[in-house]
Parts: structure tokens; C-alpha cells; sequence
């Protein structure tokens, strides 16, 4: 960053009203676009007061203010977006497809409501990648979709072979929205409010974990596996085999600190299968992964930063399985027995259950494709489960979809109180965390532990534009 990131601090106030004012041109979602851009300009406005306080001749005062500059930066960058897609003057298809995809995060977000302070919203906007921003001032899941979601809602039908796999791009939405619920979720009745990240850490740490490297560090994503899977089925199980097959031959044997070895995070997956549902999907499941592996150049080694290791896939393997049953059990038994809201249990009844929610659909397992064949899950897993996701959004796309409300369905603004409330939540949170031994959260020299809680804003730092996705 070039001169002083205080300096940059009053243009960019500038900017934040240029987007408050742009977000009454929003044909759908102007109240909570308004909203939102009204709470991160008092949020953001605490946070630099916050690190201003730190003496001016610390030499590493300048760190936390460029890097809440950056974060400010990058939640404009898609607050605009959002704007700027749902404005009246953009191509229809932009606005049908964030509208739907509201709707999809509105319902992956559903089974979670009860853990939330307060009631939580999506809000999408269209961008290179999937991605989320768990944003701590507002309860909004604020989720990116990649372009090709665009061809969901193109006049011009895609050429038959393309139009069952025009849907996939929709398909991280309940992953990402696992990430929120990770971040954001507090079990009820726990001691402490505690935050669920905090309550799976405490239980897995019980457990004896042996393989190198320690599977933990990966608990956000698998939590996010988790939920993406039991909320979509098969279908996510499918598109995360083909995410892990986009990999270079290096990074398909990498650990990068937060998501599972891409060799191996389709065990993930398939536990989820073999425990939700049905065995005519984890077979077939299983077999295809099997298939793709024998495909791809392989060596049995794990690339760790600078070090390599010798592969133990039986024991990673055993790992990982083990951690997905513990996290499940954990929800089961603690939102099960507190709550009686069993979500894994109340949503695994049909296949394919996040679209199910809204679009009545036919349970029959056998389904036709636009060329007329028929696939069942045994013959054609990969064909089944777009033909059926394509045919369960052709239905949802058939019915109203979308919020036309244009008031904000939360507090429109923040105050300062709020705000300082916020952030002694972020501290408290940090300490219960360190106080369990989870190491999510940096250690940054020269700042203090509530210093880097209070800077790390409850996940705010974490999932960003630069993060290796999904
Ligand atoms: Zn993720």
C-alpha cells in the first residue's frame, strides 16, 4: 500500500456515501443494500477509532488500519456489485439471477435461523468466483456467484448437451453458507452463549487425531462440507469431486492450512453420503471418485509449505471420517436434544433437499434428460444428479422467486454502542476460543491477543476476495 492507510481513511468515507446513495436505484433488496452500507461505514468508522487509540509512534499501528482499509474496500467492491445488478437500467438476466439466488441462500440459511441472534438474509451479487463475506455489522450472508450462473436465465436456450449442467454453478451456495453458519452460530442453552465453532473444537479435541497433518485445521471447511451436503445431496458431492479434479498434480496433493487435501476431501463427502443417504448414491459415488483417481498421475506424497511427506492414506483417511461423524454427532445431540430441531434428520427425507424446500418435485429416482434418455443414479450418477438439479430449477424458476419488498428487513443502522457491544463479542468469543486451544485465529507480533480479536472482527479478515475458494 502506498502512503499512510490513515490517509486513505476520509476519501474512502466519501465512497461509502456514494454507495449508500446508489443503493435507492436498486430495483429489489434498495432497503437492505442501503442498510448495509449505512451499519460498515459506522462499523468500519469504530474499527479505525479503535486502532487509532494504539500510540502514534507504534510502529505497527499502521497494519491494523490498512487492513480494515482493505476490508472496507472489498465489502464496497461487492455491496456495489449487488447494488448495481439489481438496477433497473442492468439486463434483466442479472436481475432474475441475483433475485434466485437470494432465494437459494433464504433457504440455506433456513435450517440455521435458530442459532442466530437474529434473523439472518442473503444477499448475492455476481463476481469471478463463488465466494462468501461473513460480515460481522449486519446479520447478511453476503454471497458471490460466478458469471456462468448468467446462462440460468438466458433467453436462448444452451445447446441440449450443455442444459443439465447449467445449474452447477448455483451448487457452492449451501457450502458458502456453511461458512457463515461457522462463524456466526451459537448452539443454545450452551454455557457461555458459546459459539459453535468453539463447542465442535472443545469435542474434537477430546478425540485422538493421528495423522500428519492434524485434520482439525480444516474443521470451517468440513463444517461447510457438511452442511453444503446434507442441504444439496448428491449434487454437491459430485461438484466437489470435479472442483478437486480442476487442481494442478502438486495442489491436488497440497495442504494449505484450512480445506482438506483436494485427494482426499471427497471422503468428506461420501461419509456425509454414506450417513445421510441413500446407498444408490454413495456406490455410485464412490466408483466415479475411484475412476477419476486411477485417471490422474498420482504420487503418495503430502506437499506441506516447503516439506514433503510421505503419504498415510489410511490413517488421514480414518481421520477424516471420524472428525465428520463427531461434528454430526455433536449437532445431532446438542441442537437435537436442546431444540428439537434435528436439521440433519428433518432435512435428509428427500435426495436432493435445498431446492426440494421450495419446488414440489416428483420423488421418482429415474429421470429424463432434454435428449429423451432416461438415467437412474446407478447407470449415469453424474447425468442423474444435474438432470435432476436442472429439473428442480426449471420448476423453482417457474414460480415467484425473489423479494420485490424494498424496505430493509433489519435495523438500518448501527449505533455506536452497538458497535462497541460488537466488538467486546469479538474478544470475548477470541478468548473462549484461545481458552479451548483453537488456533483459528492469528497471532500477530506487536498486537495484543484482544488486539487481534477486535481486527479480526468474528471472520470478517478471514473468507476475503484473495482466498483460496470455495
Ligand atoms: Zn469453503
Amino acid at each position: 500500500m502506498s502512503g499512510k492507510a490513515q490517509n486513505k481513511i476520509s476519501p474512502l468515507k466519501g465512497a461509502v456515501m456514494r454507495v449508500i446513495r446508489a443503493a435507492k436505484s436498486a430495483e429489489s433488496r434498495a432497503g437492505d443494500l442501503e442498510a448495509l452500507g449505512t451499519r460498515l461505514q459506522t462499523f468500519s468508522q469504530a474499527q479505525f477509532e479503535h486502532f487509532q487509540e494504539l500510540p502514534e509512534n507504534d510502529p505497527l499501528r499502521q497494519y491494523p488500519i490498512a487492513t480494515t482499509v482493505t476490508q472496507l474496500n472489498n465489502d464496497l467492491e461487492v455491496i456495489e456489485r449487488a447494488i448495481t445488478q439489481r438496477q433497473e437500467t442492468t439486463n434483466q438476466v442479472f436481475r432474475n439471477t441475483v433475485a434466485f439466488a437470494d432465494t437459494l441462500v433464504e433457504v440455506a440459511l433456513e435450517p440455521a435461523q435458530k442459532w442466530f441472534p437474529q434473523r439472518v438474509t442473503g444477499i448475492t451479487y455476481i463476481h469471478k468466483e463463488p465466494m462468501v463475506r461473513v460480515i460481522p455489522y449486519a446479520p447478511v450472508a453476503l454471497v458471490g456467484i460466478p458469471y456462468s450462473c448468467l446462462a440460468a436465465f438466458e433467453t436462448a436456450p444452451p445447446p441440449p448437451d450443455d442444459s443439465w449442467s447449467i445449474w452447477q454453478d448455483f451448487v457452492s451456495i449451501p457450502h458458502e453458507v456453511g461458512h457463515y453458519v461457522f462463524r456466526h452460530a451459537r448452539i443454545p442453552n450452551q454455557p457461555q452463549d458459546e459459539p459453535l465453532s468453539v463447542t465442535l473444537w472443545k469435542i474434537l479435541k477430546a478425540h485422538s487425531f493421528s495423522s500428519n497433518p492434524d485434520p482439525r485445521r480444516w474443521l470451517e471447511e468440513i463444517f461447510a462440507d457438511i452442511y453444503g451436503c446434507v442441504l444439496g445431496g448428491p449434487i454437491v458431492a459430485i461438484d466437489f469431486q470435479d472442483l478437486q479434479l480442476n487442481r494442478s498434480f502438486s495442489e491436488f496433493l497440497t495442504d494449505d492450512a484450512t480445506h482438506p487435501i483436494p485427494y482426499f476431501r471427497p471422503i468428506v463427502y461420501q461419509k456425509i453420503l454414506d450417513d445421510y443417504f441413500r446407498e444408490r448414491y454413495h456406490k455410485p459415488m464412490r466408483e466415479r471418485w475411484a475412476k477419476k483417481l486411477a485417471e490422474r498421475p498420482y504420487v503418495p506424497r503430502i506437499f506441506v509449505g516447503d516439506s514433503i511427506y510421505r503419504m498415510d492414506e489410511a490413517r488421514i483417511t480414518e481421520d477424516l471420517v471420524a472428525l465428520v461423524e463427531t461434528i454430526t454427532q455433536v449437532l445431532r445431540a446438542k441442537i437435537g436434544s436442546t431444540e428439537k430441531l434435528d436439521v440433519f434428520d428433518t432435512m435428509n427425507r428427500d435426495e436432493i433437499l435445498w431446492p426440494v424446500k421450495s419446488a414440489a418435485t416428483n420423488p421418482s429416482d429415474e429421470i429424463e434428460l432434454p435428449d429423451g434418455a432416461k438415467v437412474t443414479p446407478e447407470s449415469n450418477i453424474e447425468k442423474w444428479a444435474y438432470g435432476k438439479l436442472a429439473q428442480l430449477f426449471e420448476d423453482l424458476k417457474s414460480k415467484p422467486f425473489g423479494q420485490s419488498d424494498t424496505s430493509a428487513q433489519f435495523s438500518p443502522s448501527i449505533t455506536e454502542e452497538e458497535v462497541r457491544a460488537l466488538q467486546q463479542r469479538f474478544r470475548d468469543d477470541a478468548a473462549q476460543a484461545r481458552a479451548a486451544g483453537m488456533v483459528f485465529e492469528p497471532t500477530m507480533s506487536g498486537l495484543t491477543a484482544d488486539q487481534v480479536a477486535t481486527l479480526w472482527a468474528g471472520g470478517w479478515n478471514t473468507e476475503g476476495p484473495n482466498t483460496y475458494w470455495p
